[in-house]
């Protein structure tokens, strides 16, 4: 029988590769809901290939277009916030949460709370709320499976029945487009060079994010909820080929790890088999052709951003929060040409600094957090561009 899936984030980078497997074997799945921001016709395209039951659009605005772009199909239109969330609501046997930010929030959790198959690109919404979200998945027998590409690795390597037996875990970072650019070259980057990433092609948010490394530091928050073996067993190790995707070192001295082509069609395709595994189009590595792998200590001074997220890691409560709602708003206006590539995480200290709330006891509290770290964010960013 086929299994019915939803996409969240169908028309973004992750949205897109999701769609390129399931559509490769269209017999096996059933596509329930597709969800995109603004979108309309790369989401109505999506929705008439692959005969989606329904399309939303999150843009309310926009729900005459994608009425008229879906029209002579039996697709289902509908529009606005919440209706992402009844989509993610549906009941789908597998979900991809791929939409961007803290956005996703709500609708994973509806999603969660269905108790199927969840698997996790949006690692924002894990940032900011991710005690609340590994609760509701075990309280509704969900599972969550990680997409992003350390942390399947880790989940592939990861011995589930005993973490005890782990010493620690390694996340590689490519270490970016400006892995080896000075402080002074970095003051003078442009946005266009910002999303141009050496090794993987991803959404501009995320790419900034690599260039930064907040990305890393992202990627070990959301590793402390989804591998719980204390936080001083997580580290980061730059590794430019990003050939190796991270590591579990054992208590032995074993190292696991788990290698692949920097395609993120390999992590999606594992999360969509699991426990099973599915053919890709994806190229295999030649470990041969690549010839050698390089590994050194990321370098905190040129990537400060790093630093503060490590620190907002061990602080825990709203500190994650807030340093993820800072630094989206910090990427989005240097993405818009408002401030400069090193002000991102001189934005992010300082909202850090300024702003320090009391723990989030559920998702309203984390999204009133949110909402105010950005309202302080703006403030920050009207004088550093002023
Ligand atoms: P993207 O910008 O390419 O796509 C984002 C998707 O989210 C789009 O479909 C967009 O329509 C939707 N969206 C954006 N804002 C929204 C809103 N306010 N409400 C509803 N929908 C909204 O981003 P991406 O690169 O595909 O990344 C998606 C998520 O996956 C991010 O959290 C990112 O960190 C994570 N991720 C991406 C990659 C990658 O290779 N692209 C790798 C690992 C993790
Ligand atoms: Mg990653």
């Amino acid at each position: 029988m086929a299994r019915s899936i939803s996409i969240l984030g169908a028309t973004g980078s992750i949205g897109t590769s999701t769609l390129d497997l399931i559509e490769r074997d269209r017999d096996a799945f059933d596509v329930l809901a597709l969800t995109a921001h603004s979108d309309v016709a790369g989401l109505a395209a999506a929705a008439r290939r692959t005969r989606a039951r329904h399309a939303v659009i999150g843009d309310e605005k926009l729900y005459p277009a994608l009425k008229d772009a879906l029209a002579g199909t039996s697709t289902e239109a509908a529009a606005g916030c919440d209706a992402i969330c009844d989509a993610a609501a549906m009941g789908a046997d597998w979900t991809m949460a791929a939409i961007v930010g803290t956005a996703g929030l709500k609708p994973v959790m509806a999603a969660l709370k269905r108790g199927k198959t969840v698997a996790l690109a949006n690692k924002e919404s894990l940032v900011l709320a991710g005690a609340l979200m590994t609760r509701a998945a075990q309280g509704a027998g969900a599972t969550l499976l990680p997409v992003d590409s350390e942390h399947n690795a880790v989940f592939q390597c990861f011995p589930h029945d005993d973490p005890a037996r782990v010493r620690r875990i390694i996340l590689t970072a490519s270490g970016g487009p400006f892995r080896t650019l000075s402080r002074d070259e970095m003051a003078r980057v442009t946005p266009a060079q910002a999303v141009k990433h050496p090794n993987w092609s991803m959404g501009a948010k995320i790419s900034v994010d690599s260039a930064t490394l907040m990305n890393k530091g992202l990627e070990l928050i959301e590793a402390h909820h989804l591998f719980p073996v204390g936080n001083e067993k997580l580290s980061v190790l730059v590794h430019p080929q990003s050939v190796v995707h991270s590591l579990v070192e054992y208590v032995d001295g074993s190292m696991l790890a788990q290698l692949g082509p920097a395609d993120m069609r390999t992590p999606i395709a594992h999360t969509l088999a699991w426990p099973q595994r599915m053919k890709t189009p994806v190229e295999p590595l030649n470990l041969a052709q690549i010839g050698r792998l390089d590994f050194a200590e990321p370098d905190l001074d040129r990537f400060p951003a790093l630093g503060l997220a490590l620190q907002a890691m061990k602080a825990g409560g709203a500190r994650p929060g807030v340093l993820n709602a800072a630094n989206e708003e910090a990427v989005a206006a240097f993405l818009a040409g408002r401030i400069g590539f090193l002000d991102i995480a001189l934005i992010v200290d300082k909202v850090l600094s300024v702003y320090n709330p009391g723990s989030p006891e559920n998702i309203d509290e984390a999204l009133m957090l949110d909402a105010e770290t950005r309202r302080v964010a703006a403030l920050a960013l009207e004088r550093q561009a002023a």
